[in-house]
């Protein structure tokens, strides 16, 4: 008999095992806070189980960690790792610290479909989504690395934020991450909140009201260019889903969100194609065409082996950021951590190579 795996499991399906084995369903609850709550990989070590239940459990389920591959840690203290699933496919994971918190860099699919120019990822094609489990288990490797079992209090803990933007685009797999999202923001379990959750798109429009509707997480979009002309020369998606009905589909995450709930546009600095103060124009009377509660996040390029483009000059970047702070937009410079073991946006892939 196949065992069934636990890990990716929503409430009701783990009730539905547990009830399928002849169990009473308040032994779902036990076994949710055991998994999630306390990290427990073991059934025999669940100890306000009884003996024989514990080996029923062992009998019919599993619950598995990916394999840790390899594992780095950057001078930045970035900290990556390779991890290979049961099938053989692998993915990477981030852990960015802070001071006194940081975020985990979870992946969504091995490879992506949308193939932006200037990706690493992109450059790999989409070898297939990956399942709520295996999203949900990038997280749990990261804390068991750091032993925040059980799962601290929020102020606490250092594994504080998520943000969906490792390998793949989450929109093109919303089902299993919408899955995955729920059971680790849930409050008796992994418990982060959905304040601390950000997921970064680059603009399956017809999908982006769902991250409102289906979550109720942050939003960040990859805009990267001010125009459609320059859009589709980095982003092919751009020809399938054009700015207005990405900024259109924003609207709609605002209108259920509040405008209060700021949507981060994030803007890679690619040198003599999108980082003029013309750009900066642009962009200012995009964003002012729509009415959208915006901030930007300028994000300097990371080269990878055989990329075409260059990082433009940190002249220019502030000289961006500035344009962009004075028409009322906050507009950080985004810090590349982890550039050393190939850790940071754009650089995860699934090969060593
Ligand atoms: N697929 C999603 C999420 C993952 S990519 C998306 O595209 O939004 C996360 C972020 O890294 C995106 O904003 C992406 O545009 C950016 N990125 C990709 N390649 C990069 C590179 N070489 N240097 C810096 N950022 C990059
Ligand atoms: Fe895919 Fe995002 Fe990379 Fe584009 S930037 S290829 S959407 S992972």
């Amino acid at each position: 008999m196949e065992k069934t795996e636990l890990i990716g499991l929503s409430k009701d399906e783990l009730a539905a095992q547990i009830e399928a084995i002849g169990e009473k369903p308040f032994r779902a609850k036990q076994l949710w806070q055991w998994i999630y709550y306390r990290g427990e990989t073991d059934f025999e070590k669940m100890s306000n189980l009884s003996k024989d239940l514990r080996a029923k459990l062992a009998e019919h389920f599993t619950i598995t960690r990916p394999k840790i591959v390899t594992e780095q840690i950057s001078s930045d203290k970035t900290h990556k790792w390779l991890l290979e699933f049961a099938d053989g496919q692998r993915i990477e994971t981030v852990y960015i610290p802070e001071e006194d918190r940081g975020a985990v860099c979870i992946s969504t699919q091995v490879g992506c479909a949308v193939g932006c120019r200037f990706c690493h990822t992109g450059s790999q094609k989409i070898t297939r989504n990956l399942t709520a489990g295996e999203i949900v288990s990038q997280f749990m490797v990261a804390r068991d690395a750091y032993g925040e079992w059980p799962s601290p209090t929020s102020e606490t803990r250092y594994l504080s934020n998520i943000v969906v933007m490792g390998m793949g685009e989450p929109l093109h797999n919303p089902d299993n991450v919408i899955k995955a999202l729920k059971i680790l923001s849930d409050g008796e379990g992994i418990a982060i909140s959905k304040r601390r959750i950000t997921l970064s798109t680059s603009g399956i429009a017809p999908k982006i009201p769902l991250v409102a509707t289906e979550l109720g997480v942050k939003l960040a979009i990859s805009l990267h260019a001010p125009n459609d002309e320059k859009r589709s020369q980095i982003m092919p998606i751009n020809d399938r889903f054009c700015i207005d009905e990405v900024l259109k589909a924003c609207q709609k995450y605002q209108d259920v969100m509040g405008f209060s709930r700021m949507i981060t546009f994030e803007y890679l600095m690619l040198k003599d194609f999108n980082d003029s103060p013309e750009d900066a124009k642009e962009l200012i009377a995009l964003m002012k065409k729509y009415k959208l509660g915006a901030k930007f996040n300028l994000i300097p390029f990371n080269p990878w082996p055989g990329c075409n483009y260059q990082p433009s000059s940190n002249n220019k970047v502030h000289a961006f950021s500035r344009m962009l702070e004075a028409a009322g937009y906050e507009a950080p410079i985004r810090v590349a951590r982890g550039q050393d073991i190939l850790a940071a946006c754009g650089q995860l892939k699934s090969k060593n190579q």
